[in-house]
């Protein structure tokens, strides 16, 4: 076990998903509109956020919770919140 990578390491992570309550929402006419670094794409340990048709979207089923893009968003576009009691990531290691 000591032998793992990251990557490994985080895949043996759990989800418990609370599908009617993303915890993230992404206000895409912001990221349109006054966004010029779209940090977000690149700043994601879990790579949840992509550009699909010129829009941002998260995947946020993949969250870590680490709030990396909260912080990172230079224009609030970003609506986060830690997932219910219950739901959201359950690590299993580190
Ligand atoms: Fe990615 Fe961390 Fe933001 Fe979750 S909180 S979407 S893992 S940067």
């Amino acid at each position: 076990m000591n032998h793992m990578s990251v990557p490994e390491k985080l895949s043996i992570n759990k989800y418990e998903l609370d599908d009617g309550h993303p915890h993230i929402e992404v206000h895409t006419e912001i990221c349109n509109t006054i966004c010029k670094t779209k940090a977000c794409l690149f700043v994601c340990p879990a790579n949840v956020y992509s550009e699909q048709e010129g829009k941002i979207v998260a995947d946020w089923a993949g969250c870590l919770e680490c709030g990396t893009c909260r912080a990172a968003c230079p224009t609030d576009a970003l609506q986060w919140e830690y997932p219910r009691g219950g739901f959201g990531v359950i690590y299993r290691y580190g």
